[in-house]
């Protein structure tokens, strides 16, 4: 079976109705990096950071997975299908795909400020101040803040490289080390990207770039490669 690595970002959830970050309309229009997703802002004001993540959580709840989220999972009927997503989202899943690599972290999902290794699922969208993890510490968002170390960037990076077919849907490519990934896919190899506003700045060997939406582009594009 053929292997397909693709990489996602906000753009993809955005026919959804979750905001991407750097568009016009993008939540970084409403507040500051540095006062909602960094471990700086956590120590000033952990509850303007909760407050951002629940609203963010909240949002999520009403959301239901695109035409984009659902063809990528109908390409594992004849692909072996890996999906490498910035988005701390959970619509792949609720599209059914089966194998997605989070870097960004899982906004469902909280974790201890003690001992990382402790993760919960999230019962419902508010964590607020005072909830503690089995250890009696504050929980925080389980985020990969800026600043933060990436460590799902080592398997993302030997994914990349593995790929027959490389897909990158909806991402500004700005927001490294998740950007430098496209630069890790073997030069041979076909590339797509699908972004409304691809910047031409991104052409590495063998890439196609279809300027659509990913719920109009993706589906016609997973048409064709189960054809093929
Ligand atoms: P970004 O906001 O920097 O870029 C979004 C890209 O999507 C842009 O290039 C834009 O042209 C494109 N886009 C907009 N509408 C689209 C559509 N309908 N179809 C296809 N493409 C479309 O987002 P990014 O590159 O993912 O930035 C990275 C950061 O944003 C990550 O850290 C990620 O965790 C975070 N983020 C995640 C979510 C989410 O989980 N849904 C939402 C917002 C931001």
């Amino acid at each position: 079976m053929k292997k397909i690595v693709v990489l996602t970002g906000a753009g993809i959830s955005a026919e959804s109705g979750l905001q991407t970050f750097r568009d016009g309309d993008g939540l970084w229009h409403n507040h500051r990096v540095e006062d909602v997703a960094t471990p700086g802002a956590w120590e000033r004001d952990p509850e303007l950071v909760l407050e951002f993540y629940n609203q963010r959580r909240q949002q999520l709840f009403d959301a239901q997975p695109n035409p984009g989220h659902l063809a990528l999972a109908k390409l594992e009927s004849r692909f072996d299908v890996s999906i490498i997503t910035q988005n701390v989202d959970d619509l792949h899943e609720r599209a059914g795909s089966t194998h997605v690599l989070h870097l960004h972290g899982e906004l469902k999902k909280v974790r201890s400020t003690v001992d990382p290794s402790l993760v919960y699922d999230l019962e419902g969208w508010e964590l607020n101040m005072g909830d503690c993890c089995e250890k009696g510490s504050q929980l925080r968002p389980h985020i990969v803040w800026f600043g933060e170390a990436v460590p799902n960037i080592i398997p993302a990076v030997t994914m990349a490289r593995s790929a027959d077919i490389f897909l990158v849907v909806g991402t500004s490519l700005k927001v490294y080390p998740a950007a430098g990934l496209l630069e890790q896919v073997p030069d041979g190899v076909q590339k797509y990207l699908i972004d409304p506003n691809a910047n031409p700045e991104y052409y590495v060997s063998n890439l196609h770039v279809i300027r659509e939406k990913a719920g109009i582009g993706l589906p016609a594009l997973v048409d064709e490669l189960l054809k093929g």
